[in-house]
């Protein structure tokens, strides 16, 4: 068994992106710029937001952070997004979900321009990565394929199961794994799907995305596998400062002995979510994507 070790390959692809930055600065062009809307309080988006200012820094970046009370009508938040598409100082920026009720995610997304949609939600970025055309990739995807590549895991041919189908992780994660230049034949599960235990047993590379700790068992898992666990369910825990930990979707102990490869949680696919942002800043700051 082989630890994916995705803490590890971060902070690899962050000097990788810190080097380019210095190369861009070195070439007479300012640092990419990267802003983040934040919208009322919430301690979990406080955090993540508080995560990407602080990889801005240590890559070299510009950031922004913009902050709204709860209570923004979604008018000024959409005036916001609109002066942040016309701004030739900022490259990318991402507006943290989830956001209160009142305001309509799905508009906020759509008003960003895909050029500098940087979290990939934008319809215009997600059919851009149905269709193989370059893309803003969103960050979780994004950081799994990054895992497969580097860890030259083969996936050509194989059976990947993926349990989920959210917008953010377990759809696009399918769109990729079954593109040409990935070709795994590719299983999309959910809660209604029959025969679970089975279909995951029957996969040479499951993805588990669902969002419940210690689903997946040694049982549902065949020999050789590669798991990847997405899972991040805090779970309240009397061992940590924090009063919580962490928790994957897949029961790590016994699974990891009969795998190929297996990702920790924490330190497998959260740390790439982190750094994916910071690949796709740099990509909207040198326009490789819809130049
Ligand atoms: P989500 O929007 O809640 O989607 C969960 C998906 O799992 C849904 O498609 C749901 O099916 C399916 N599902 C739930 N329970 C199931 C069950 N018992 N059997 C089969 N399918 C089931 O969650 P998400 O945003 O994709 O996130 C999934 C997990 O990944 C969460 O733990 C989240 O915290 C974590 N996450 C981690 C990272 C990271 O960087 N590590 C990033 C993003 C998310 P239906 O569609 O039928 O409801």
């Amino acid at each position: 068994m082989q630890l994916i070790d995705g803490k590890a390959t971060a902070k690899a692809i962050k000097e990788e992106i810190k080097l380019e930055v210095q190369k861009l600065v070195h070439a007479g062009r300012r640092p990419p710029h990267l802003a983040a809307i934040l919208v009322g309080h919430d301690g979990g988006s406080e955090t993540y937001v508080a995560y990407k200012i602080k990889d801005c820094e240590e890559v070299g970046f510009k950031s922004t952070l913009i902050r709204f009370e709860e209570d923004v009508l979604e008018q000024e938040l959409l005036e916001k997004i609109q002066e942040l598409n016309r701004d030739p100082g900022l490259d990318g920026f991402i507006v943290q979900l989830p956001l209160p009720g009142h305001i309509r995610e799905q508009k906020v997304i759509e008003t960003i321009n895909p050029a500098k949609d940087v979290d990939g939600f934008h319809p215009v970025n997600v059919g851009r990565t149905v269709i193989g055309l370059p893309s803003f990739i969103s960050a979780t995807p994004f950081g799994i394929i990054e895992l497969l590549k580097r860890y030259k895991i083969e996936t050509s041919g194989k059976n990947c199961v993926i349990v989920g189908r959210s917008n953010i992780v377990g759809r696009p994660m399918s769109i990729l794994m079954s593109q040409k230049s990935i070709n795994a034949t590719v299983t999309v599960a959910h809660s209604r799907t029959r025969d679970l235990e089975e279909l995951c047993a029957s996969a040479d590379i499951l993805i588990a995305a669902l969002g419940a700790p210690g689903f997946i068992k040694e049982h549902m898992v065949k020999e050789g596998a590669v798991v990847i666990d997405v899972g991040t369910t805090r779970v309240p825990s009397s061992e940590t400062k924090s009063g919580f930990r962490l928790k994957g979707d897949v029961v790590f102990n016994e699974v990891a002995p009969k795998c190929a490869f297996i990702t920790p949680v924490p330190g497998g696919v959260g740390p790439m979510t982190r750094v994916s942002l910071l690949s796709n800043t740099v990509l909207a700051a040198k326009g490789n994507i819809f130049n």
